[in-house]
C-alpha cells in the first residue's frame, strides 16, 4: 500500500508521542508517506490561526490524519480545534475502545469495551449554547435528529458485527429527557431489530455508571449520544488504567483523524515521559481503517508483549521506570 496521510504532531506531549508512534509505524513497514501541517498552538503562533486553511486542504486531500493534542487557549473566544475539525469534516462517529493491559494496574483484568459516541450533535452544539444579556440565564439546548441517531447507532451495529462482538447497549435517558434522547432511543430500538445476531439492551446513564464500575463485564459495545459518550468512555478508560491507553477514531463517510483520548499534557510535556501507547494504539485503529488488519493487530500485539515483558521500559503512568522512547524502542524490538 502506497498513502499519504496527514499528520498533527500537535501541542505540549504531542510532537513527542508522535515523533514516537512514527517511528514504530516505520518498523511495521506499512507504506505510508507522512504530510505535516500545523494545528493549535503552533499554527498560531506560525500562521496566526489555531486552524490554517492549509491544514484544512491537506486533511481534506489526503482524508486521514493521525493528529496528536492540541491546546485549546483558555478565553479570548477561542473555540475547541477538536470540536472545529469533527464538525467541519463531519466525523460522526468516535469510537473509543478500553481494553485491559498486562501488568496495568486497575481494577479489573479483562475488560474490552468500545464506546461508540455520536460526535456532532445533541449538547455539544456551539450554536446551542446562550447566555442572556444580564448574564443570569444560561442555556444549553441539546438536539438530536433522526439522521444523526440513525447513522451512529448503525455505525455501532455494523461495527459489532464487524469485529465479531455480540452486544450493543444503547446508553439514555429517555425518562427524564423525553424528546432529545427519547428519539435517540427509539431509533436505536428500531435499527436493533435490522441486526436479530447482535444482543441489544438499552440502560439509563446514570445506572450505566454504576453497572460498568461494578460489572463492566456485562458491556461489549455502548452506543450513545454525544455528552453521555463523553463522560462513559473516559469513565472506561478509567477502568483499564487511565489515558494513557485510550485512542480516540473519528470517523465520518468522507475523512477520518485518529488520535488519542487524552489532551496536551502540559503539566509532563518535554520531560520525556508521556506514554505514547493511546496514539500508538489510533494508529492500530488507522492501519484496520486503511485495510492494513494484519498490521494494526501486529501492533497492539507488540504493545501487550512489550507491556508483559518490559516492564521497566514502560512510562511511569503505568507503573514503569521508562520514558517516551524507551518505550517505543521495546514496541520496535517486538514489531
Ligand atoms: P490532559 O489529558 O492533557 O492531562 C490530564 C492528566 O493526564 C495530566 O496529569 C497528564 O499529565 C496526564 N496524561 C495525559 N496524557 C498522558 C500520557 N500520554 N502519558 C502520561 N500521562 C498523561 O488534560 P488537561 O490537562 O485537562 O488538558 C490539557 C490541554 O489539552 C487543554 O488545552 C485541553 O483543551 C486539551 N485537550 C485536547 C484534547 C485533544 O486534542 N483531543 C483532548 C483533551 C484535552
Amino acid at each position: 500500500m502506497n498513502k499519504t496521510i496527514a499528520v498533527i504532531p500537535g501541542d505540549g506531549i504531542g510532537p513527542e508521542i508522535m515523533t514516537a508512534t512514527l517511528r514504530v509505524l516505520d518498523a511495521l513497514d506499512c507504506g505510508l508517506t507522512y504530510d505535516f501541517v500545523d494545528a493549535g498552538m503552533v499554527a498560531l503562533d506560525k500562521h496566526g490561526d489555531l486552524l490554517p486553511k492549509a491544514t484544512l486542504d491537506r486533511i481534506a486531500e489526503h482524508k486521514v490524519a493521525l493528529k496528536g493534542p492540541l491546546t485549546t487557549p483558555i478565553g479570548g473566544g477561542f473555540t475547541s480545534v477538536n470540536v472545529t475539525l469533527r464538525r467541519l469534516f463531519d466525523l460522526y462517529a468516535n469510537v473509543r475502545p478500553a481494553v485491559s493491559f498486562p501488568g496495568t494496574k486497575s481494577r479489573y483484568e479483562n475488560i474490552d469495551i468500545i464506546t461508540v459516541r455520536e460526535n456532532t450533535e445533541g449538547a455539544y452544539r456551539s450554536e446551542g449554547q446562550t447566555l442572556s444579556e444580564d448574564g443570569e440565564i444560561a442555556e444549553s439546548v441539546a438536539r438530536n435528529t433522526r439522521k444523526g441517531s440513525s447513522r451512529i447507532v448503525r455505525y455501532a451495529f455494523e461495527l459489532a458485527v464487524k469485529k465479531g462482538r455480540k452486544k450493543v447497549t444503547a446508553v439514555h435517558k429517555a425518562n427524564i429527557l423525553k424528546t432529545s434522547s427519547g428519539l435517540f432511543l427509539n431509533v436505536a430500538r428500531e435499527i436493533a431489530r435490522e441486526y436479530p445476531q447482535i444482543e441489544f439492551n438499552e440502560m439509563i446513564v446514570d445506572n450505566t455508571c454504576m453497572q460498568l464500575v461494578m460489572k463492566p463485564e456485562q458491556f461489549d459495545v455502548i452506543v450513545t449520544t454525544n455528552l453521555f459518550g463523553d463522560i462513559l468512555s473516559d469513565l472506561c478508560a478509567g477502568l483499564v488504567g487511565g489515558l494513557g491507553l485510550a485512542p480516540g477514531d473519528n470517523i465520518g463517510e468522507h475523512a477520518a483523524i485518529f488520535e488519542a483520548v487524552h489532551g496536551s499534557a502540559p503539566d509532563i510535556a518535554g520531560k520525556g515521559i508521556a506514554n505514547p501507547c493511546a496514539l500508538l494504539l489510533a494508529a492500530a485503529d488507522m492501519l484496520d481503517y486503511l485495510d492494513m488488519v494484519a498490521k494494526g493487530d501486529r501492533l497492539r500485539q507488540a504493545i501487550r508483549d512489550t507491556m508483559t515483558s518490559d516492564r521497566d521500559s514502560v512510562t511511569p503512568d503505568i507503573g514503569g521506570k521508562g520514558s517516551t522512547d524507551s518505550f517505543a524502542d521495546a514496541i520496535v524490538k517486538r514489531i
